[in-house]
């Protein structure tokens, strides 16, 4: 049987110190792995925003900022399908723009109001003309805020963090 010279044991000691110190190292990052992954996990609830607007380059500008804030974003041209798609993509929040082709913002909301399902969505509703009126129809059409073009960005994000925060 080996005996344990001095220096075998010292070399043990060593290791084993070592060992216990890769060993809490280990554990350290499982532990730092799993704060990430839950995290990620926060993360991933992201609130999801329909766009219904026709302009493409509007369409494209709310879409990227929204995004670029962890946003889910489906985006929709022809206001025809928004019901369709409020009901595949259930969204927490819908921006509506006003003045579309075919079917007006406004009568998308007023028309949401006496559906059961859509009527719980609130909408967040841009318009290009701040008329005298505009603010007044449009919320009392069901809106539950109203923007007018230009949207600045920050004002943009700040009402829909509002709403869907
Ligand atoms: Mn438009």
């Amino acid at each position: 049987p080996k005996r344990a010279s001095p220096g075998r044991l010292e070399f043990g000691l060593r290791f084993s110190h070592l060992f216990r110190t890769w060993l809490s190292l280990k554990r350290k990052r499982r532990r730092c792995l799993g704060s990430k992954i839950a995290h990620a996990k926060g993360n991933a609830v992201s609130k999801k925003v329909l766009i219904v607007e026709d302009n493409e380059l509007n369409l494209k500008l709310f879409t990227d900022l929204l995004r670029a804030h962890q946003f889910e974003v489906e985006g929709l041209r022809d206001g025809r399908e928004a019901f369709a798609r409020m009901r595949g993509f259930a969204p927490d929040l819908v921006i509506m723009d006003i003045q579309m082709p075919h079917v007006s913002g406004l009568d998308l909301i007023e028309a949401m109001q006496s559906e059961a399902d859509l009527k719980p969505i609130p909408v967040l509703a841009v318009t290009a003309y701040a008329g005298k009126g505009d603010e007044e129809r449009i919320l009392g059409a069901g809106a539950r805020a109203y923007l007018s073009k230009p949207v600045g960005m920050v004002q943009f994000l700040g009402a829909v963090k509002a709403i869907t925060g």
